[in-house]
């Protein structure tokens, strides 16, 4: 592993303290941690977080050139609202894209090999500067996300830090009103999770907020997060 022992200890002791994870994580690995957000519908409250220790933290986000309009948007307002001064867009390669979804359609026959091209490889290249990242996914989100960590080993000694794992919709939802945070437009129109627009839907009151993503496929997750570390195999 890349981070030093010490520095993983105190990441240990920070817990389940979003606060604290994120405080250790941005000032102890300074220049070699970077936060990868969707700008989607829960994103606002571990930017704000972020961007009070450190607003110069690199941010990524995956433009994938398929979003809903108002989440491009919303990344502007948001970034300058928090004063987050390196948000960086991810496209993915024109070759590859050229080569491989020349209509833009990859989506509706094989989402797997679009979310590859689209957010897969373009985020594998932009962290290879970086020794650890930061991600949103809390356990509520998904059944394969309940039994999520807040430190995880990632490929090449890297390691991923959840520092939102423990919170729920509800204190999500309560911490964006005690700040004042901007909401995603399509949250007001039947979004709950929000990723691409050919991939995503509203859905109705009460049901599992992840159910419009890749709606009507096996699909559950876009990938970025499904490839383990060499010591947990392939
Ligand atoms: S979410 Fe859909 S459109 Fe976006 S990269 Fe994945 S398959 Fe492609």
């Amino acid at each position: 592993m890349r981070i030093d022992a010490d520095i993983v200890a105190e990441l240990k002791q920070a817990g389940e303290n979003a606060s604290d994870v994120l405080r250790v994580a941005l000032t102890r690995l300074r220049g070699r941690i970077a936060l990868v957000s969707s700008f989607g519908a829960e994103s606002a409250v571990m930017l704000a977080l972020a961007a009070e220790i450190d607003p110069a933290v690199p941010v990524l986000f995956l433009e994938t050139g398929q979003h809903f309009p108002e989440t491009l948007a919303y990344r502007h307002e948001l970034a300058r609202v928090l004063g987050l001064s390196d948000v960086r867009d991810l496209h993915p390669n024109p070759e590859q894209l050229e080569k491989r979804d020349p209509t833009a359609e990859l989506w509706a026959f094989d989402p797997d090999a679009c979310c590859a091209l689209r957010k897969v490889e373009p985020l594998d290249e932009a962290m290879i500067p970086f020794d650890a990242w930061i991600t949103g996914r809390k356990r509520t989100q998904a059944a394969t996300r309940q039994g999520l960590p807040v430190i995880e080993d990632a490929p090449g000694g890297k390691i991923k830090l959840n520092p939102l794992i423990a919170w729920t919709p509800r204190e999500l939802d309560a911490e964006m009103t005690r700040r004042n945070l901007p909401r995603h437009p399509l949250t007001l129109r039947g979004y709950p999770s929000i990723g691409c627009a050919p991939c995503t839907r509203p859905v109705g009151e009460g049901a599992d907020p992840r159910a419009g993503r890749w709606a009507g496929k096996a699909k559950t997750e876009c990938g970025i997060h499904m490839r383990k570390p060499a010591s947990q195999g392939a």
